[in-house]
């Protein structure tokens, strides 16, 4: 499954607007704010992009918030575990799944 990035600063609007919306479409991602990260803001300086928010989903750039590239790139949602509530990455391109919770070891459906 892909790696999700969002590149972030404090004051940006949509910015946060992005990350609401990925919790709310159970998209599991690692936030930079590239203030305080010069490593996160040296990324983007060397592919020219200089307005956040950026998302780097596996190895696509998503420059601004594009809910609907956001959707089609990313290939996870967090499905939670009914019996012990663990938060785990499903693929949700492969359709209704049994999924295995790594921690409890319950055995559940999961649909996309
Ligand atoms: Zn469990």
């Amino acid at each position: 499954m892909k790696k999700v990035t969002i590149f972030t600063t404090q004051s940006c609007g949509y910015c946060q607007m992005a990350k609401t919306f990925m919790t709310q479409n159970n998209i599991q991602y690692t936030e930079r704010d590239i203030q305080k990260d010069a490593k996160a803001r040296e990324q983007l300086v060397k592919r020219n992009i200089s307005g956040v928010p950026v998302l780097m989903i596996g190895s696509d750039i998503v420059v601004g918030f594009d809910k609907e590239k956001i959707l089609a790139l990313v290939d996870h949602r967090i499905a939670a575990c009914p019996q012990c509530q663990s938060k785990m990455r499903v693929p949700n391109n492969k359709g209704k799944l049994s999924v295995t919770c790594p921690s409890c070891k319950n055995v559940f459906e999961w649909t996309p």
